[in-house]
């Protein structure tokens, strides 16, 4: 059992009044800044699990919350316009999501079966850990690859362990055991869906933690990234089934049910209203911020930053220099995604959940998701599950990686012709789209490069000497949902626990 705000002991955490705080007693005050998914969660951990009452309050510099979880229509049809899938393997996305009510919406996609597309079609992608296969059967069976490389693979089972002196990137030691092929057609596509990144500059023990902490004891790279697999990442509190899950109606009405509920604890959430600078003045945070016309200031003893690291660097750059100098030096990539909806009638029938584009192949885009035959509740939408005559097929693709900022800058119109072109040619599509958005999302993903794992080690080292406060988001513990969700809960606990305010049953 959990105590609630409002001192009374209740058996869930979630309200079913306005909790209202108990003027008598003094309060902490705490101000979480930025309204992604991290500054949610953090507030919300606060909330749930603190012993003690806070007055917190939330600031988000632009008009909505949930940063890159949004969802919105297109011809009709509810379609994310960021994040459309939660890892369903760890369980800090899937209990947020019970936490804030939305359990019974919580659903499995109808595929996950990827393809590759490359120069010959599309082919289905093998079983891998981050493109490095797992199973040289299906990959022969796939035909991914060119002869000569996988005629050369099994002798991969030979080698003499790595001595990890130095973080290596992924696409270097995968080179350096499977060749170039299997980084170019499997790895790179992987990376560049997850990060918009380049396995040549991606750090192995950064973005494949198990599988780098398996190649400590393994000489064999396609024997750990076997372990890896058949070890699975399913972690305690993890929910039963598919590796993804999704929520019914989107991804992103996931911000706003948090939201709801922060506001029954009380916090107050402020949109519009950017931070300019923090400052620490007699133990106690001053935040000044641009809000309408002018400027504010808000005040508190502590304070939460979940907001992207270029941001963090700048806010802390006279607080703490060396940790704004290791937030600063975190490279993001821009990406776009060109949602599109055709006539059912007009395209040839599909199979899997969406494809990946490898980088080689010189295409506008990079992946495109199936939507409608990946989720349910589209294809209800879209009338592709009912068969209706109208029924339409909604294709997301995704634009961008690290270093093709410029082909995102194009107008929407060019954008969107040459993603149609792509998306046309790869499934089979004769007649334009009947209508399309285009969600640009510039400085979206911190990229993980080598060395990546030391600079946060710095960043988290330097911060720990300043009282009052904690930091949290995707350039953390990783970039999915539920890797940002546990960091803003680490964050949130660290700072009940400083305080001393943790709940006998948080945890
Ligand atoms: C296109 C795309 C698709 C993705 N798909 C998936 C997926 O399917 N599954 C998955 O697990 N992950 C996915 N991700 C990754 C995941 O969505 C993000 O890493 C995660 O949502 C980041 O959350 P965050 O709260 O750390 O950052 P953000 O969502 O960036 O939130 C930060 C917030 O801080 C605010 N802010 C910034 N500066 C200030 C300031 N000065 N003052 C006040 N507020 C400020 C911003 O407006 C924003 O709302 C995707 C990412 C992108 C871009």
């Amino acid at each position: 059992m959990t105590v609630s705000p409002a001192g009374a002991p209740r058996e869930s955490t979630r309200p079913s009044l306005r909790l209202v705080p108990d003027a008598t007693q003094p309060r902490r005050r705490v101000i979480v800044i930025g309204g992604g998914i991290a500054g949610l969660t953090a507030a919300h951990t606060l909330v749930t699990e603190s012993q003690e009452l806070f007055d917190i309050t939330l600031l988000e510099g632009s008009a909505e919350l949930g940063g890159k979880l949004t969802v919105s229509e297109v011809a009709g049809v509810p379609v994310d316009e960021g994040a459309e899938s939660l890892l369903a393997v760890r369980p800090e996305a899937v209990s947020l999501v019970r936490e804030v009510g939305l359990e019974r919406d919580l659903v499995d996609p109808i595929t996950t079966k990827p393809y590759l597309w490359l120069k010959d079609g599309l082919r289905p992608m093998p079983p891998s850990v981050m493109g490095v296969p797992t199973d040289l059967r299906a990959l022969a069976a796939a035909r991914v690859l060119p002869n000569r490389s996988l005629l050369k693979l099994p002798l991969e089972y030979r080698r003499r362990a790595t001595r990890f002196e130095n973080d290596v990137s992924v696409g270097a030691f995968v080179e350096s055991r499977l060749g170039r092929d299997v980084v170019d057609n499997m790895v790179e596509p992987l990376l560049g869906g997850v990060y918009a990144g380049r396995a040549d500059a991606l750090s192995l023990e950064a973005t494949v933690p198990a599988l780098f902490r398996e190649l400590q004891d393994e000489n064999s790279l396609l024997r750990a990234a076997q372990r890896t697999a058949r070890g699975g990442s399913r972690r305690a509190g993890a929910r039963r089934g598919p590796v993804f899950a999704g929520i019914r109606g989107g991804v992103g009405r996931l911000p706003g049910a948090v939201a709801d509920e922060l506001r029954l604890y009380g916090v107050d959430i402020c949109t519009n209203t950017s931070v300019r600078s923090v400052h620490r003045v007699d133990d106690v945070w001053r935040v000044i911020v641009n809000r309408g016309e002018g400027q504010e200031v808000f005040t508190a003893e502590d304070m939460v930053l979940a907001v992207p690291p270029h941001v963090a660097s700048g806010l802390l750059a006279h607080i703490c220099p060396p940790a704004a100098n290791d937030l600063g030096l975190i490279d993001m990539s821009s990406v776009a995604v060109v949602t599109l909806a055709y006539r059912a009638a007009d395209v040839a029938p599909m199979s899997g959940s969406g494809f990946l584009v490898p980088q080689i192949a010189g295409r506008t885009i990079k992946a495109a998701n199936f939507a409608s035959s990946k989720w349910n509740w589209i294809a209800r939408a879209a009338g592709t599950r009912q068969q209706r005559d109208d029924a339409l097929v909604l294709i997301r693709a995704s634009v961008g990686r690290i270093g093709e900022e410029e082909a995102l800058e194009r107008p929407d119109r060019d954008l969107v012709s040459d993603v149609h072109a792509d998306v046309a040619a790869a499934v089979g599509i004769a007649t334009p789209p009947v209508d399309f958005r285009v969600t640009r999302w510039p400085d979206a993903l911190p990229q993980y490069a080598t060395g990546h794992v030391r600079r946060v080690d710095r960043i988290r080292a330097s911060l720990a000497g300043i009282e009052g406060l904690e930091i949290c988001g995707a350039a953390f513990d990783g970039v999915g949902v539920a890797a940002v969700i546990g960091s803003a809960r680490t964050a949130a606990r660290q700072l009940l626990a400083r305080s001393g305010a943790a709940s006998a049953t948080a945890g």
